[in-house]
């Protein structure tokens, strides 16, 4: 027996794993009048991924790109249970989901089983490290909310002890040296990010240590970027040279150290370069308890990338009852917010469809058990029953859910400077843009797409609030 659930009996459950963006646009669209809905996730906010770099370097307030997930729930015409616990199991074949309240404070319970009738898991990736050694130890990430805000303090940390005064000359250039690792979306936004601290505040704030700032973005394969077209890559390597963001492309991190990071060179020759402070964003990897729930379906569940899906985002070995989207499934898209949000948002109407098909279904069960007892009024009563059920048949033979279509909007990213860079799908062809006016859309666009009113107004707040008096520069 699980937990009391506000459910109602006689509709089918629907349990959502996450509360990122797979996650909350299923939330947004589903239809709650046809199921009970569960969510249970360890973070009780949605994420705004794509400005946490602002977050990291002081332009934006941690609380202005998370959003509460009852926020969207409490809006619903039944009730959602929202679990802020993470689930540690989830067993495909008696349809259940252990979870567990992994936050400080614990009641006296703090682990339970529930059932599902349909699981929608949308848990997302964790940070891939590659087993390099010292990565989980001196690095710092750039995947959640927490990341952005070590980092904030780390790296002003880093700034106030070079500011010690006696400090030597060495000292200070290894204290100012900021290492990003990978040249991926992720990178290269943090790094322009770090560009505009460096720029617009450090140079007010701490003038004689502004010019010993060094960024070096490193990048194991021959270009960063590899997303984005030849024309806009070049347009990022230049805005980083004016920067002065030192880009070392074909070089691997081998191995990060308490003040050092250790690097293989394109001549496979190994340097170890002081630095103050390491940012890993290296790429992701499957989380755990996705691994765990692939290897109970050995047969279908061999892809490396993630869960494998077939077109309508069901989970192949349990098609029947579990949905995969976003960062933690194998597709033929990339694992961004953009194809995660259009995937929660067709689920949800895939669902709908669901809940009108198990609805014919369940009524052709009771009419064919009424044929059956064979107690008719009327031989014209037995005649509608046939009918319905003859066009019942029919309507089921015709149900055809549609697939997933992904449609691309474009990939945007922020390279500091006030300058941004565009891949958009125009006319059948790619139109590449980047510059100040490409950086004014990208606010634009971003600010239209925070979720709320809520957060859309604390964004513009902070935003201003820098224009006016800087970045805040204390250290929590
Ligand atoms: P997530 O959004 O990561 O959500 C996963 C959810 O699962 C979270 O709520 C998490 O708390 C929860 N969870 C974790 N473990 C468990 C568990 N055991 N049980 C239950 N719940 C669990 N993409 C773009 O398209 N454009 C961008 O500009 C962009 N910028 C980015 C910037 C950064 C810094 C980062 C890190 C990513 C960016 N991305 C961007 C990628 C985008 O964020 C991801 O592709 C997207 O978050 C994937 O959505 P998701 O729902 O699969 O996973
Ligand atoms: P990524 O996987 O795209 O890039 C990681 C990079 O790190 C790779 O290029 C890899 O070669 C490099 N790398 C790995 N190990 C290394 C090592 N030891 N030394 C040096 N380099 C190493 O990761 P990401 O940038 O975090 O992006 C993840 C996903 O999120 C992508 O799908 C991306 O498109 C999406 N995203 C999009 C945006 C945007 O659209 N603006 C922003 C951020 C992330």
């Amino acid at each position: 027996p699980g937990p009391q659930l506000p459910f109602d009996p006689e509709k089918k459950t629907v349990v959502v794993l996450g509360s990122g963006w797979g996650a909350t646009s299923l939330l947004k669209t589903i239809d709650t009048a046809d199921y009970n809905v569960v969510v249970i996730s360890p973070k009780n906010y949605f994420l705004f991924t794509p400005l946490l770099p602002s977050v990291a370097v002081g332009t934006l307030s941690p609380r202005s790109i998370i959003q509460p997930t009852r926020y969207i729930t409490r809006h619903k015409a039944r009730t959602v249970s929202v679990i802020e616990a993470e689930a540690t199991d989830v067993d495909p074949a008696a349809k259940t989901v252990t979870f567990t309240d992994d936050s400080e404070i614990k009641g006296t319970t703090s682990t339970t089983t529930i059932g599902y009738d349909y699981l929608v898991y949308a848990v997302g990736a964790e940070v891939q490290t590659f087993n390099i050694p010292g990565v989980q130890k001196h690095a710092v990430f750039m995947k959640e909310l927490h990341d952005a805000e070590r980092m904030q303090r780390a790296f002003m940390d880093c700034v106030e002890t070079a500011a010690f005064p006696g400090q030597d000359t060495a000292e200070i250039e290894r204290l100012l040296h900021m290492v990003v690792v990978g040249g991926g979306p992720t990178g290269v936004e943090l790094s322009g990010e770090l560009h505009d601290f460096l720029k617009d505040d450090l140079m007010a704030w701490y003038p004689e240590l502004a010019g010993k700032v060094k960024i070096t973005l490193v990048e194991a394969l021959p270009s960063v970027l590899p997303m984005f077209s030849k024309q806009l890559i070049e347009y990022t390597e230049s805005t980083f040279k004016e920067s002065k963001i030192d880009i070392l492309t074909k070089t691997m991190v081998k191995e990060v150290k308490d003040r050092s990071v250790v690097l293989q060179m394109p001549d496979k020759s190994i340097q170890e370069v002081p630095c103050g402070l390491v940012v890993w964003a290296a790429g992701n990897k499957g989380r755990n308890l996705t691994q765990n729930l692939m290897a109970k379906l050995p047969a279908e569940q061999t892809n490396r990338r993630g869960i494998a899906v077939d077109d309508h985002l069901r989970m192949k070995g349990a098609e029947d009852s579990i949905f995969a989207l976003g960062d933690c499934s194998a597709t033929s898209y990339a694992p961004t917010a953009q194809v995660a949000s259009q995937q929660g948002a067709y689920l949800a109407r895939a669902l709908a469809q669901i809940a009108r098909k198990d609805g014919m279904e369940k009524q052709l069960s009771h009419l064919e058990q009424t044929k059956q007892a064979g107690a008719f009024e009327s031989e014209e009563q037995k005649q509608n029953i046939d009918k319905e059920i003859e066009g019942l048949k029919n309507r089921l033979a015709k149900f055809k859910p549609r697939p997933f279509n992904y449609s691309h909007q474009g990939t945007l990213a922020y390279i500091g400077s006030e300058k941004a860079i565009a891949d958009l799908p125009f006319m059948n062809g790619n139109i590449a843009s980047g510059g100040v006016a490409t950086y004014l859309f990208w606010r634009s666009a971003y600010l239209s797409t925070l979720f709320s009113l809520r957060n859309r107004t604390l964004v513009a707040t902070d935003w201003l609030k820098v224009k006016l008096f800087g970045r805040d520069v204390s250290r929590e």
